[in-house]
């Protein structure tokens, strides 16, 4: 633990701290994060610092009070709606991101289906499983029941599978443009038609490629339809700090109507503070995200986004062939835009992560079935020839034997034979005495091939969720050390 210091500090002081602890951050300025952070040079970037810090102090709460925030959220509104394909009955709201977004397309759809299908006692969610965990967590939150449905071969939605699995409580129908994992957009025509047939609504999760399958399209490239042109499809979450290159905290939700829209608010008339109203989940709401992201729209318009996403395809076609003529590694699926995984089907592709961490690049794992992602943004293209040969590199020593790596794949098999012989009880030990052997949230942050390789060989996902939990609490804890 630590405590409030007990008399001021001076602000020099202070800055210096955090300029300090900063230097061990990720390099994204560098270009060698993959994902979290999407920069689009330093024009962008400062005209965003300062559009913030005009509006820092400014409370979105209460529109009455800032004119300029309303206006500022009513346009970002507008102008989403309209590269959507959105006509003037489009109605939508900003909201803090993409999580924050699908809750409420989630939240309206259970309110819509008390209203228009109160029979339904038991509202089921029914979506691929290469969807967002975020409509878990809304799921979760808001008590209904989600229905995940394996993804064809191509990583896409498999429309026949989840037309099968449509029941009477079903809601809702979700999709991807494109999914998070590989990078794949759905058959979203489809979806919506399915959708339309039972009378019920369509979520499109555009949140990471909202911003740039329009711009993607107009560069010449096929991108499959998706937005509010489709008919059938009732709401669209699209990312503003993603591809639109906005401050963090700043997503767009949007509703075919107004009349659907309504079911997302909230209002309160008997309170003693007096009439409260919110139109998302937040109360608060940062001006500074709002006004941001206002702001970036404004100063790149049309040609700015397209002149950004041309060099973001340049540079997606030149790692997509990169990565393809590397042997033992590809790209699964055809993913149209920016998103895209590393597979391997003769490496152990953690193994190269964990290679390419050593030469300073940081990717995701995944899994099901294992890979490493990548989010392609601006600052890409100045690094994409060295990560092509970094690649190379990782995949060679991969694919060769070394101490460490057999260490690392007798965990696993040991892993895999205990969860087999053991009781359960003393499994779930030894998986937390695994997750400090191996790093996870520790200091051993160059190697987790063996963590991938054994979270995907046990049987009891249970364990794993007690580990990350573990992991999530130690978090936000002051570590011992720093006290
Ligand atoms: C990023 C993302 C989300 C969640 O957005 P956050 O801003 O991280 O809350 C949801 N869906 C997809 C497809 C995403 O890429």
């Amino acid at each position: 633990m630590v405590g409030l210091p007990p008399n001021r500090t001076p602000a020099d002081a202070v800055l210096n701290v955090m300029r300090q602890l900063r230097e061990k951050d990720a390099r994204w300025q560098e270009g060698k994060t993959w994902s979290l952070v999407f920069h689009a040079g330093d024009e962008v970037h400062h005209l965003l610092k300062e559009a913030y810090a005009m509006f820092f102090a400014e409370n979105g709460l209460n529109p009455m009070a800032f004119p300029s925030l309303k206006k500022f959220e009513a346009e970002v509104v507008s102008m989403t709606a309209r590269l959507l394909g959105g006509d003037d009955r489009i109605a939508g709201n900003m909201t803090s991101g993409g999580t924050e977004s699908l809750l409420m397309a989630v939240k309206t759809a259970r309110e819509w289906a008390r209203a228009n299908r109160p029979h339904i006692t038991q509202p089921e969610i029914l979506m691929p499983n290469s969807a967002h965990p975020a409509f878990e967590k809304a799921a979760h939150y808001f008590g209904l029941k989600s229905v995940r449905v394996p993804v064809d071969d191509h990583f896409q939605a498999d429309v026949d599978a989840m037309r099968a699995a449509v029941t009477p409580n079903t809601i809702l129908l979700i999709g991807s443009a494109p999914s998070y994992p590989q990078g794949i957009v759905d058959p979203i025509p489809k979806l919506a038609a399915l959708a339309q047939k039972h009378n019920i609504l369509c979520h499109v999760d555009a949140c990471v490629g909202g911003f740039m399958l329009p711009f993607v399209r107009r560069l010449g490239y096929p991108v499959p339809d998706f937005d509010f042109s489709v008919p059938g499809v009732t709401s669209i979450s699209v990312d503003l700090h993603k591809y639109g290159y906005a401050a963090k905290g700043a997503s767009v939700i949007l509703y075919r109507t107004a009349a659907l829209r309504r079911h997302q608010f909230f209002v309160y008339t008997d309170w003693a503070g007096g009439i409260y109203a919110s139109p998302a989940m937040t109360g608060t709401r940062p001006g500074g995200a709002i006004a941001a992201a206002w702001a970036v729209m404004n100063f790149l318009g049309e040609a700015g986004y397209l002149e950004i996403a041309e060099t973001v395809m340049r540079t997606v076609e030149k790692l997509r062939a990169g990565i393809n003529a590397i042997d033992g590694l590809h790209v699964p699926g055809n993913p149209p835009m920016s998103i895209l995984a590393i597979g391997s089907n003769s490496l152990n592709v953690y193994e190269v992560g964990d290679e390419l961490a050593l030469l300073g690049w940081h990717l995701d794992r995944q899994q099901f079935p294992a890979g490493l992602h990548l989010t392609v943004t601006p600052a890409h293209a100045a690094v994409a020839d060295q990560f092509l040969a970094d690649l190379a590199t990782a995949a060679r020593r991969a694919g060769r034997l070394s101490v460490p790596r057999l260490l690392n794949s007798m965990q696993v098999k040991l892993a895999t034979w205990a969860v087999r012989k053991l009781p359960p009880n003393i499994v779930s030990a030894l998986t937390a005495q695994s997750a400090k052997l191996t790093g996870i949230g520790g200091e051993n942050e160059g190697r987790s091939a063996a963590m991938y390789g054994m979270m995907a060989t046990l049987p009891n996902r249970g364990d794993i969720d007690e580990l990350v939990l573990d992991i999530l609490e130690q978090f936000t804890t002051v570590p011992a050390s720093d006290k």
